[in-house]
């Protein structure tokens, strides 16, 4: 059976990525803060549990060395973990583009960078970042976060190219407006108005994104594409 790695399995979108590959996989996900909620996850589902904030090169090095030991290689890898913030640009602190750099760009980085070897010397992998339609489209009030998750698709698009011959894929989905606690950034209001120009009329759920998720990690042709998920927003 093949081992997969999501990064901020233990809520939201990332949670339920770990629900639906854990009846395929063997399973090994990263939390940050929510230790509870990724302990009860592991017992539930049967998969293991790290801590680990991906901004911080260290701890991704060592992490995925363990997880290397822990399951013998990791053959699928899923970059969900991210972060988002509501701000004009001219409030955005030097802090606050690092911080979102650091998260979703730079982990994105620091574990692919860490994971690919492996992949490699088997000649086999599926990575699959979890980018946003706003880093296809940029979203008023969040600038640092779409040009994080537009930076991701670049990354996603020329790591595909690099890493075709070696039989790896490099694809990425770009959710739409999903419901989980990163749309709670978001007034009532906020989000009556978001979700009326929603074709779909309604938020998506994270398991739509899962489902497209699991279709890219299973596909064998495919490398280099971003897939919406986005009720025809
Ligand atoms: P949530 O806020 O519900 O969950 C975020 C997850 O990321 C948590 O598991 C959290 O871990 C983890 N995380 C946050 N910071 C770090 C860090 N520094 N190191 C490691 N893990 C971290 O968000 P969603 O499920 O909504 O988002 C998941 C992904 O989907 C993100 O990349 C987001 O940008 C993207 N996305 C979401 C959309 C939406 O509408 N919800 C739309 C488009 C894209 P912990 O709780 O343990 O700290």
């Amino acid at each position: 059976m093949k081992t997969i790695l999501i990064t901020g399995g233990s809520r939201g979108i990332g949670e339920a990525i770990v629900r639906l590959a854990s009846s395929k996989y063997r399973v090994a996900f990263t939390y940050n803060t929510s230790a509870q909620r990724a302990l009860a996850l592991s017992q539930e589902v049967g998969a293991k549990a790290y801590k680990c904030d991906v901004s911080a090169s260290d701890q991704v090095e060592s992490v995925i060395a363990e997880i290397k030991r822990d399951f013998g290689g990791i053959d699928l890898l899923v970059n969900n973990a991210g972060i988002a913030q509501d701000k004009l640009f001219q409030d955005i602190t030097d802090e606050d583009w690092r911080k979102m750099m650091g998260v979703n760009l730079d982990g994105t980085f620091f574990v692919t960078r860490a994971v690919v070897p492996g992949m490699i010397s088997k000649g086999y992998g599926r990575i699959v970042n979890v980018s946003s339609m706003w880093g296809t489209d940029g979203a008023s009030m969040e600038t640092h976060y779409s040009a994080s998750k537009a930076g991701v698709i670049g990354l996603t698009k020329a790591l595909s190219k690099e890493l075709a011959p070696t039989g790896i894929t490099v694809n990425a989905v770009a959710p739409g407006a999903i419901d989980t606690d990163m749309m709670k950034t978001y007034t009532d209001e906020e989000l009556k108005e978001f979700v009326s120009e929603i074709p779909f009329g309604r938020l998506g759920k994270p398991e739509e994104v899962a489902e497209a998720v699991m279709f890219l990690l299973s596909a064998d042709y495919i490398t280099g594409e971003v897939l919406s998920i986005r009720g025809g927003y």
